[in-house]
């Protein structure tokens, strides 16, 4: 049994999590740095404490939340998604300190959380992996040479232990190799404290598409079916959707088997996410697993019916998972918008600052997860996430329909958000239709910006100018 839930996270994942706890009618434990003092983890949490006056190295210190953790008499520990959520030694650490770690075992994090690592485990489970770089270390710059030319540009670079769309450069000719490499390793070394990078071939304009997995500790493992989480901008998620408007039922059988055996191929236990690319002649390829609760999991949680978090924590408790592969059963579309507080007319540049009239969307088939009130100021140390609005309908018509009138109910204001530009991105056809991929962003944002209706677009004709230029010399390079 687990009587008390310390949650190492901050803003809406932390929040839900909290609320998961309520439903179970177990304790909940809020950690908190000095910025976060007015967040609303801190308030609803059922006890809150303050872990220390840095803004990010608060949630990032191991020892101090396992102290935090033992003082208070927690039993798990919830690591939400980002910070120490896929730190196999945090993992290690709550497993040494006799705490549940809300996840699968610290070793299981050690070999899936590291991309490479993961790559090669999975190609030697018989799992299709994008070709490229096949060696377990750091690559050289040779031998990334050597790989690109055998394989073919573009190719893209990637750090081992990157996430959040970071650590990623895509290279089009050998000219551009040795800087993009260099690059890499700096902000791998900045974001992930990893310098190690290796390569994969450029899959040109394909779909992502994700599988969610569930399985307990005594290896029965079930998948919850897909989300396409093509709509990106810079490798980042932006709206998703499930089920994929875009696949057959039998792709969909097939990925969920393929990422059912990538989860058994090493011994997963509890909630993970096995994401793979689809090419345009429906081949697909393993890319990454993220060892934890994803941001877009309550897509899966409205098409499915099932609560993941609350999932996550009775699996760790210990129980059985009574869910067989016949019971899942997708019903209508949910789909995912990410609000974030960025000024779309200033290249997205992260806003921070106090929020003004707050009223989130209501209705049939709108779900908000959110940690943000009327009054609340948005730190700028943090993810740019203020809200994400789930919508959900029958029909991929009427989900998107839904979408469209919800975010333009969503009022957040004195702050830039990215309210306008989702709902421009309502109007475009390809989208309408469910015929994208991961280009969409780049290749219509001349189209979406001028659908975009803000109330403070002072610039938007010099912006569209610009992006239709830049655009133009991208196409005219590629060439
Ligand atoms: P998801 O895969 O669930 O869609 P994202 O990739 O959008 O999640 O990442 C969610 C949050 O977690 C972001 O704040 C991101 O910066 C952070 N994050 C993801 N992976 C890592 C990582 N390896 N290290 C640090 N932060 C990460
Ligand atoms: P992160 O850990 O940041 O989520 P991923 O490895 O999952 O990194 O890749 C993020 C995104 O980058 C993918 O969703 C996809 O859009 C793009 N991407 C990654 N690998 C490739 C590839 N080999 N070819 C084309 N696009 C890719
Ligand atoms: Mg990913």
């Amino acid at each position: 049994m687990i009587y008390k839930i310390l949650i190492a996270n901050r803003g809406e994942i932390a929040i839900r999590v909290i609320r998961a706890c309520r439903d179970l009618h177990i304790k909940s434990v809020a950690i908190y740095t000095e910025p976060d003092m007015h967040c609303l983890h801190v308030k609803i949490a059922d006890e809150a404490y303050k872990i220390g006056t840095n803004a990010i190295r608060g949630y990032l210190d191991i020892d101090r939340i396992i102290d935090v953790a033992k003082a208070c008499k927690a039993d798990a520990i919830h690591p939400g998604y980002g910070f120490l959520s896929e730190n196999y030694e945090f993992a290690k650490a709550c497993e040494d300190a006799g705490l549940i770690f809300i996840g699968p075992r610290s070793e299981v994090i050690h070999k899936m959380g590291n991309k490479n690592i993961a790559r090669y485990l999975m190609s030697k489970n018989g799992i299709p992996i994008v070709p490229g770089t096949e060696k377990l270390n750091d690559c050289s710059l040779d031998e990334l040479k050597t790989q690109a030319e055998k394989i073919g540009y573009p190719v893209i670079l990637k750090a081992s232990g990157g996430g959040g769309g970071r650590g990623i450069r895509v290279v089009h000719k050998e000219e551009e190799l040795e800087s993009s490499f260099e690059a890499c390793k700096r902000e791998a070394l900045a974001f992930f404290n990893n310098d190690e990078v290796f390569m994969e071939k450029y899959i040109v304009n394909p779909r992502h598409i994700e599988i969610q997995v569930l399985g307990d500790n005594y290896g029965h493992i079930i998948h919850l079916c897909e989300r396409d989480c093509s709509i990106q901008r810079r490798h980042q998620k932006i709206i998703e959707i499930a089920p994929c408007p875009s696949i057959s039922e039998d792709l969909r059988k097939t990925l969920g088997v393929t990422a059912v055996s990538a989860a058994r191929a090493v011994g997963y236990s509890n909630a993970g996410t096995v994401e793979f690319l689809l090419d345009d002649y429906n081949r697909f390829y393993f890319m990454e697993m993220n060892t934890r609760i994803q941001v877009e999991h309550p897509i899966t949680e409205e098409v499915i019916g099932v609560d993941l978090v609350v999932r996550q924590i009775r699996i760790a408790a210990g129980e059985i998972l009574d869910l067989e592969q016949s019971d899942i059963k997708h019903r209508g579309y949910a789909v995912e918008a990410r609000i974030t507080a960025e000024n779309v007319w200033k290249n997205f540049i992260p806003s921070a600052g106090k929020i003004g009239e707050y009223f989130p969307a209501l209705g049939p088939g709108v779900r908000v997860d959110s940690h943000i009130y009327k009054d609340y100021v948005v730190p700028s140390f943090y993810d740019s996430l203020l809200a994400k609005l789930i919508v959900k309908a029958t029909s991929y018509d009427l989900v998107i329909n839904k979408l469209e009138r919800a975010l333009k109910e969503f009022v957040i204001d004195d702050l830039r958000t990215t309210i306008p530009f989702l709902i421009a991105i309502t109007k475009i056809r390809e989208f309408r239709r469910g015929y994208f991929d991961t280009s969409f962003i780049e290749t219509h944002m001349q189209e979406i910006l001028e659908h975009t209706e803000d109330r403070h677009q002072e610039n938007k004709e010099e912006v569209i100018a610009a992006i239709a230029a830049t655009l133009q010399r991208i196409r005219e390079a590629r060439k």
